[in-house]
């Protein structure tokens, strides 16, 4: 892309210091803590080593024998088999995931009776069969023994009956007092309509919408200007320019997996064109890492910013301009103009949560002609609907006498809420306190009734997450906890409805939805949706006033408070699939830090790992720091969803608490804070970050190419340019990429045949956002196992296929100055399943080959464990057990788990957690290697499938793990040798390339070039 580009994964590689030279070519790195010590030095965040190791147990567990026990006391074997169940064949059952302001249709594999993986649906035109790896993982959730068995009334165990009757006499007690129900935006309109009868029946009671991860400002902005008080729908693969100010619209800004998929179609690079994404922002978002300019502003400025985009865009639409705080940047200025210019094809959003922001940003979509194009208020969404006023008035409620009782139904407000300290306080001054909750939560601990409430994937549930679009929730799994019961089952029979909710919502949809169509065939499909066009609107939004009620930008330190795209608000804080996928720009697993940009971290004399404590809004905690590039100098973040208290969880307390942090400000929750006070402890915690694990030189090697829009238009093949010192090409990449493809038949080892298929993969780094679903879907089809923080450390984490984020700068770009900006690409590392595969010459007992399919493979019952592999392949994708990951080694070695493993009455509830291995895999023994198999698996059962309909194998059915996880369709798989077949097509792309080519071991991933759409400006500013 340009002369003397540097490609880097970290900083220590960057400069590359004595010490990391030293430390790159050692197996075990130096100075870390052995096994024994493995626990936090650190005081005030203890997460004792037991902790870390009951979380690795449940995870370990999770990795044993494939033979699987159900959590009942007589396993039946089929006499008379049921006649949709064939022992060894999976069924598909559709049904949905809606969670804390996430959406998606989902098809759930079931092997026996056993949920085992979750797919995308794409029947559903909202999600279009995207899914996230927050989304794949929440399979593993269902098998925690640490939920609630049962109900729990005055901190003791009963049954349902039992509690049943004391919860209703209770509520007789309040003799009408008032009663609010605070539950998560519902999506579900059934579950509305229950709710909406309990109150008209106990006369004096009011709902609550919650939402842990605030859109308030959204919600009132969108009331203010268009009398809707929801979120719009967007459409950003209509937006050829797209401007974000601080919104990480691929992480949790929306519904993650729904934008996802939307905008990498506006990505892949069609007749030369692409989509244009700016982003202005203060830390390095996963959305900031994919922009084509990101633009580092100082977080209190996106107001300011916003308003400067406003000005702009109307001068050249020639209305009048709006007065508030306003910055001057060229940035803007630019794209302003490539708004206009694709004005009615663009979209702006923002991350603010500050209702005057949003109003601003309404008002420049207006005038870009974008409503009724890109985005819709017409066609609303109901992942969040909550404003932060509502439950705001209900916790001075509840301290000021004014509630005489609440249900917490699925929320979590003494963790997840800012104001948790008078959550508390409320709660106790409560006369009836009740929750309906999946585990004894830190709000469910401090209730006086509470009711073990069902996974989604053991109820019956309905969404409508956008007007017209519904979609069914159905039991895929019968329900594992006897004392048990679906929440609104509960509420139900708490104000004595003899009704059930399955009959609530089979009487809803017949009544107001299927309008004549058959329930059983949307059961099936899962989805039911009308399709409604979007429409343009009348805005009637007030931008003079919003634009002079924003605040003025500050200029000194600020903190931001953020969140991961795996962890979210903390719900799943103890999945431990979503705590060991490395985070999408720090690559750090297992803990949240305050993320500091390198000038401001020399200014400070801070070190990587070393511990500060941290205090704002009267809150103080102790973190440890992180560095890194592309954070404005000034500015500190910290993530959301750690810290968790919850007693139950069997990975202890991980990270610390970031909620408190956040500041109430124009009636709604703020993430930017000013004022936080930072002082050295002296204290130094171990992080387990990988960015630099499994180490590829990219300085010296071909492994990642890339070029501007504008290169690639003068010629295709300009990701292999070669340029000279001055910028000149020195060899074009037409040249180049016709030698490499020349040389690939020269070999001196004798022609490797395949009488069959040749499987094949093509990357496209265009649309890879470096999200991990594709990790976490692996994991869960291949029995990965999880092994924990300090396995991380040691650079002993399994997963078959990582996510190598590196970062391009020039080679006299260091990034000591914080508001530098380097590119990002995110590169999916797996088995390359080379032709001449550098590990199958060195194994001395042949255990790793080669198919006649062009598979690399591994016979683990061969494998002696001399790592010879390992060591040989260039890729560094071989990972070794070096603990009985599979089996008791584990439990000896952690004698905490003992604790969990049985009950009172000797239920073994830790087996639970085998359920969701996936029989078609084998799993691994201590001592041997382990990689990506391209899902021979899958391979198998196709071909099987394509046998019984007596035809050839189709190009499409076999698809593996990481290619259905990934939501942007950047993997394709395929049969190289069928030439219509649409790996073949994309290795034949002029983009394409192979990792270290020049080594010749002829992989089987090719990728295509990174393409970024800047200008020759903005290049010489990378
Ligand atoms: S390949 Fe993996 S990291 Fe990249 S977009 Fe797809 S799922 Fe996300």
């Amino acid at each position: 892309m340009k002369t003397n580009q540097k490609v880097w994964k970290g900083l220590e590689e960057l400069e590359n210091s004595p010490e990391f030279e030293k430390q790159k070519h050692n197996e075990f790195p130096e100075n870390l803590p052995a096994v024994e010590e493995a626990s936090n030095d650190l005081e005030s965040m203890k997460a004792p080593r037991r902790d870390f190791l009951k979380m690795m147990g449940f995870s370990l567990t999770a990795a044993t024998v494939a033979s699987c026990q159900m959590p009942v006391k007589k396993v039946i074997p089929y006499l008379e088999k049921p006649g949709n169940v064939t022992p060894g064949v999976p069924n598909f059952y559709a049904t949905t995931y809606a969670q804390a302001g996430e959406y998606a249709s989902i098809l759930v594999k079931n092997r026996e009776g056993r949920p085992i993986k979750v797919e995308g649906n794409e029947l559903s035109n909202v999600t279009m069969g995207a899914t996230t790896a927050r989304i794949q993982a929440s399979v593993l959730s269902l098998y925690d023994s640490s939920r609630l068995k049962n109900p729990i009334v005055d901190g003791k165990p009963t049954t349902i009956e039992e509690s049943d009757k004391v919860v209703q006499a209770a509520l007789a007690g309040l003799n009408g007092g008032k009663l609010a129900i605070v539950t998560p935006s519902l999506m579900s309109p059934s579950t509305k309509l229950l709710v909406e009868d309990v109150i008209e029946k106990y006369g004096n009671a009011v709902h609550v919408n919650y939402d842990s991860l605030s859109a308030s400002g959204m919600i009132e902005a969108n009331e203010a200007c268009f009398d809707k008080a929801a979120l719009a729908s967007y459409a950003f693969h209509k937006a050829d320019v797209i401007v974000s100010v601080a919104a990480d619209f691929l992480g949790d800004w929306y519904n993650a997996g729904e934008i996802s998929k939307q905008y990498a179609k506006g990505r892949k690079v069609t007749d030369g064109k692409m989509s244009k994404h700016y982003q202005f922002e203060g830390t390095f978002s996963m959305t900031g890492t994919n922009a084509d300019t990101r633009v580092v502003i100082q977080p209190s400025a996106e107001g300011a910013y916003v308003v400067a985009l406003y000005n702009a865009v109307a001068q050249l639409a020639g209305v009048s301009a709006i007065s508030g705080p306003s910055v001057s940047d060229k940035a803007i200025d630019k794209a302003a103009k490539d708004l206009w210019d694709a004005r009615g094809k663009s979209l702006v959003v923002a991350g603010s949560n500050d209702k005057n922001v949003q109003t601003v940003v309404n008002g420049i979509n207006y005038i870009l002609g974008n409503y009724g194009s890109t985005l819709d208020i017409n066609t609303t969404a109901s992942y969040k609907q909550a404003k932060d006023s509502d439950f705001i008035s209900l916790i001075h409620d509840m301290n000021n006498g004014n509630v005489a009782g609440v249900i917490f139904y699925g929320v979590n407000p003494v963790y997840n809420h800012p104001m948790a300290k008078q959550v508390k306080t409320g709660i106790e001054k409560l006369q009836f306190s009740a929750a309906i909750a999946e585990r004894l939560d830190e709000t469910a601990e401090l209730t006086k009734f509470v009711s073990a409430d069902r996974f989604f994937l053991e109820s019956w549930n309905d969404a409508e997450p956008k007007t017209g679009y519904y979609s069914l929730t159905q039991p895929v799994i019968q329900h594992l906890f006897e004392g048990s019961r679906q929440g609104q089952d509960t509420l139900l029979s708490w104000f004595g409805d003899t009704r059930t909710y399955y009959d609530m919502l089979t009487a809803n949809w017949t009544s107001n939805i299927l309008n004549g169509t058959d329930w059983d065939t949307v059961l099936h499909d899962g989805v039911y949706e009308s399709t409604p066009s979007m429409m343009a609107t009348e805005f009637g939004g007030d931008v003079m006033t919003a634009a002079a009620g924003i605040a003025n930008p500050g200029n000194g330190e600020e903190l931001v408070i953020y969140v991961k795209n795996t962890i979210g608000d903390g719900t799943y804080a103890n999945n431990p699939w979503l705590q060991e996928v490395p985070d999408s720009v720090t690559k750090v697993t297992w803990d949240n830090y305050l993320v500091v940009g390198p000038a401001m971290a020399e200014a400070k004399g801070w070190k990587q790992e070393d511990v500060v404590s941290l205090e704002a809004n009267g809150y103080k905690i102790n973190v440890p720091i992180v560095i890194q590039p592309g954070t404005k100098t000034g500015v500190m973040a910290l993530a959301l969803g750690f810290g968790r208290e919850d007693k139950t969880m069997k990975s202890g307390k991980i990270g610390q608490n970031a909620f408190p942090f956040l500041t109430l400000a124009n009636g709604t929750f703020n993430n930017v804070i000013a004022g936080a006070t930072v002082a050295a402890t002296g204290k130094t915690y171990a992080i387990a970050q990988s960015q630099v694990h499994h180490h590829i030189n990219p300085v010296k090697r071909s492994v990642v190419r890339q070029a501007t829009l504008d290169q690639y238009k003068e010629s295709p093949y300009a990701g292999y340019h070669k340029y000279n010192d001055s910028g000149d090409i020195m060899v074009s990449g037409e040249k180049e990429w016709k030698r490499v493809k020349a040389t690939k038949d020269q070999t001196l080892y004798p022609e490797i045949t395949m009488p069959g298929h040749h499987w094949g993969m093509s990357i496209d780094l265009n649309s890879c956002i470096g999200c991990s679903s594709c990790v976490v879907s692996c994991n869960a089809e291949n029995n990965i196992p999880v092994v924990g923080k300090h396995e991380v450390k040691r650079r002993h984490d399994m997963h078959w296929i990582r996510i190598d984020r590196y970062f391009l700068s020039t080679d006299d770009h260091h990034y000591t100055d914080g508001n530098e900006n380097p590119q990002v690409i995110h590169q999916p590392m797996l088995c390359q399943h080379c032709d001449n595969a550098p590990c199958e010459n060195v194994c001395p007992v042949n255990a790793t080959n080669h198919s006649k399919e062009g598979l690399n493979q591994m016979v683990y019952n061969r494998c002696v464990g001399t790592r010879y592999c390992e060591n040989n392949c260039p890729y560094k994708v071989r990972r070794f057990n070096w603990y009985d990951y599979t089996g008791q080694d584990s439990f000896a070695w952690n004698e905490a788990i003992h604790e969990t493993m049985s009950n009172d009455k000797g239920d073994d509830f830790d087996d639970l957690v085998k359920m969701v291995l996936n029989p078609d895999v084998t799993v691994r023994a201590r001592g041997v290697i382990e990689k990506c198999s391209f899902c021979v698996q899958k391979i198998q059962s196709s071909k099987l499938e394509a046998k019984k309909d007596s035809r050839r194998l189709r190009d499409g059915d076999v698809k593996t793990a990481c290619q259905t996880g990934c939501p942007t369709d950047c993997i394709t798989f395929g049969d190289v040798k069928n030439p219509e077949s649409n790996v073949s097509k994309a290795w034949e792309d002029e983009r394409n390339f192979f990792v270290l080519e020049e080594i010749h071991t002829l992989p089987s991933v090719g990728y295509l070039a990174k393409i970024k759409n800047i200008d020759k400006e903005e290049l010489q500013q990378v």
